[in-house]
């Protein structure tokens, strides 16, 4: 049991992390995450024979991107560990002390944004790298140097490296929202990846216009430049010319300083011209630093206390249902509008009808509503006591409130869903989704502007996108539209007729194929045709496809008005088959091969890649289905464990001979 919730809590929290550090898109609150990565914590303590050095909880959360060169850091970029209450900060500091004796800390701001390094040489700003995966991070020197704070020249000669956050600034944010706003794209969920979103831009130019800044907080190897401690090390970055935060930082004798300055520092993080989410408290002193050391992913003399997620009361004025693509009907409040961590909050998600009926939740109620990692609002609770007898206990409607349809509740799901197809929501929905990042990545065409034009008559299926070129005129007539907008729109739908199968299917919205699937199926079938003739077997035999998913795309390809769809999109021109890259034949082509050990020539995500594109699956841990274990030095367990089943090793020279 605890083996099954390990490995189903590694894969939940892999997910998140791609979607946050990857896609800079979240789809949960931070809290929800941390809370999960908690338990994997806890679950992994209780469980050491689970251990797995590929857990989200021994790595460091960010990918590297393609597009960007990639940089290996001289020294790891880490992460930090986190703290979520009093309580657990003082336990680090007693533990600290009983180490080491009294200390002195350093609390800083945590600001939210993305970690930089910046390198000068000769006095001259060279080189920006993100954190990436802590070892390996992207060239980003071009995207950075847009930022108008940072230094590109300084009056030091010898070759330094400065580590910093790169963050936008609350008014950038809502400026470039109420930009895509009007664009009718998506909105950003939060400063934070705001920001990692408009540094990982290929284009420097649209850098320049997102009006990000940077603190710097951290100079590698202080000592050896002769400071004493962390605190010195600021103040002479301050005087290079780097902007340091002096007004979120202080210096305390003891941790309960530290937890007075936390205090005032949440009562007024709200009016901050950035996004702060947490304090960062650090041992002050180099050498007491260097003598505490580090764990594979934190530093042991630092530690990240994270605000609770903040909560308001508001009354309920209403209760009304938004529906999604696949026809969920998801019931929302209606709130009185009310401020909550920086932002005014009118509405807030209250799941399914189960969550209202256990919370006992009514119209009219006042109740506690928070929004932690700053994407949906969510109602906690209604407050009874608070209750005048105007509440009205809600009742889930019985008809889809958009289209009238009768709603259908699937056994064991907790959702109500519109069936059905012509659904106006529906429509809306699958459309917006069909040209969404992630799959065919139309930018221009979000939600909204999907809308307006659904609205308009001029957008009633997916493959209406394609002929929009042909209502020019009616589009230019539409409020807010003009010449330049409608051009790039075209040029972003002309440009997603090349994408590969994988962005199609995953854009078709087919129920449980989510990217990964539509990426696997694309690779397995190469042609959209393929997979229309392919029948129920042959998608079960397909690794990583299981039966429900099969079943799914059966009757999806089985929908006369879903062929009907696709020959339509394939006489518009898009490409119906798989842009593969080709794999090189080896010894490693779809083996399942695990990496363990520290590697000297390659760095472990390097070789990870290298073997994907061999054609491996490289997964974390060693089972009966491992074709080969590939070895570092200091190799524990894993390699035991492969030997135990006679699974085929190979030490790091072998491997790399293989390469060759
Ligand atoms: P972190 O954000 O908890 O802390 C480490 C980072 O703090 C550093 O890398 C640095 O970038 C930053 N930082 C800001 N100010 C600093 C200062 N003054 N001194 C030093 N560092 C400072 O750790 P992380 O590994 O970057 O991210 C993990 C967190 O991200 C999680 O706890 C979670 O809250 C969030 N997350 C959320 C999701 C999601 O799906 N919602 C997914 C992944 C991660």
């Amino acid at each position: 049991m605890s083996e099954k919730r390990i490995l189903e809590l590694r894969n939940i929290l892999n997910k998140y992390n791609y979607e946050y550090y990857v896609n800079d898109n979240p789809s949960v609150e931070d809290y929800v995450y941390d809370k999960l990565m908690r338990e994997l914590i806890e679950l992994e303590n209780q469980f050491p024979e689970y251990f797995d050095e590929f857990s989200p909880t021994q790595r460091v959360g960010g990918e590297v991107l393609d597009g960007f060169s990639k940089i290996e850091h001289k020294r790891r970029m880490l992460s930090l560990k986190d703290a979520f209450s009093y309580d657990e900060l003082k336990s680090w500091a007693k533990d600290i002390e009983s180490k080491i004796g009294k200390v002195e800390y350093c609390a800083e701001c945590k600001i939210d944004g993305l970690a930089m390094s910046i390198t000068y040489r000769n006095g001259k700003f060279v080189q920006a790298v993100t954190r990436g995966d802590g070892s390996v991070g992207e060239d980003v020197t071009n995207n950075v140097k847009t930022i108008k704070s940072i230094p590109m020249l300084i009056d030091y000669y010898q070759e330094i490296e400065v580590r910093g956050e790169v963050f936008m600034p609350k008014s950038s944010f809502e400026m470039l929202n109420k930009e895509r706003e009007l664009n009718g794209e998506e909105l950003l969920a939060n400063p934070r990846n705001a920001a990692a979103g408009s540094i990982r831009q290929l284009d420097s130019g649209i850098v320049a216009k997102r009006k990000l800044d940077a603190f710097w907080y951290y100079l590698p190897d202080g000592d050896t430049y002769g400071f004493n401690n962390h605190y010195e090390t600021l103040n002479w970055l301050g005087k290079l010319g780097f902007r340091i935060n002096k007004s979120g930082t202080g210096l305390f004798k003891n941790i309960d300083g530290v937890i007075d300055f936390i205090e005032e520092l949440a009562i007024n993080r709200n009016n901050l011209p950035y996004e702060i989410d947490g304090v960062v408290v650090k041992v002050n002193d180099l050498k007491l630093q260097e003598e505490l050391g580090y764990t594979v992913k934190t530093p042991k003399w630092a530690i990240a206390y994270k605000f609770p997620a903040e909560q308001a009361i508001t009354q309920i004025e209403d209760i009304f249902i938004s529906v999604g693509r696949t026809g969920r009907c998801t019931p929302n409040a209606k709130l009185k509008t009310v401020k909550l961590a920086g932002s005014q909050v009118s509405a807030a998600t209250l799941h399914n009808e189960d969550m209202i009926k256990t919370k006992d939740i009514r119209i009219n109620d006042f109740v506690y509503v928070h929004k932690a990692g700053d994407i949906i609002p969510e109602v906690i609770s209604s407050i009874k006591e608070k209750r005048d007898g105007s509440q009205i206990p809600y009742v889930f409607p019985t008809h889809c409130p958009i289209c009238n349809e009768p709603l259908h509740r699937y056994e064991d799901e907790a959702d109500y869903y519109c069936v059905n197809n012509d659904c106006p929501a529906r429509v809306v929905t699958s459309i917006a989704h069909f040209s969404s990042r992630d799959a065919m990545n139309i930018e221009g065409l979000g939600e909204k502007r999907v809308e307006q034009f659904h609205k308009e008559g001029i957008l009633n299926t997916v493959a209406d996108i394609y002929l929009l070129k042909q209502k020019k005129d009616k589009i230019l007539s539409l409020e807010k539209f003009g010449e330049k907008s409608f051009e790039n729109l075209i040029e972003a739908i002309e440009k997603s007729k090349q994408n590969s199968l994988d962005k199609l299917l995953f854009g078709l919205g087919i129920r449980q194929v989510g990217s990964k699937a539509s990426k696997i199926l694309a690779d397995r079938f190469l042609d959209i045709d393929n997979l229309i003739n392919a029948n129920i077997e042959d998608l079960q035999n397909i690794r990583d496809i299981g039966d429900i998913t099969a079943d799914a795309i059966i009757t999806f390809f089985k929908d006369e008005s879903n062929l009907h769809l696709i020959e339509c999109l394939k006489e518009a021109g898009v490409n119906t088959r798989y842009n593969k890259v080709e794999k090189i034949e080896s010894i490693f082509t779809n083996k399942v091969c695990v990496l363990t050990g520290s590697l000297s020539f390659l760095t472990r995500s390097e070789a990870e890649k290298k073997l994907e594109e061999l054609g491996a699956i490289v997964t974390g841990s060693v089972s009966k289905k491992t074709d080969y274990v590939i070895y570092g030095e200091s190799a524990g367990s894993k390699l035991e464990k492969a030997k135990n089943l006679n699974i085929k090793t190979l030490s790091e020279e072998e491997f790399i001979k293989e390469l060759k």
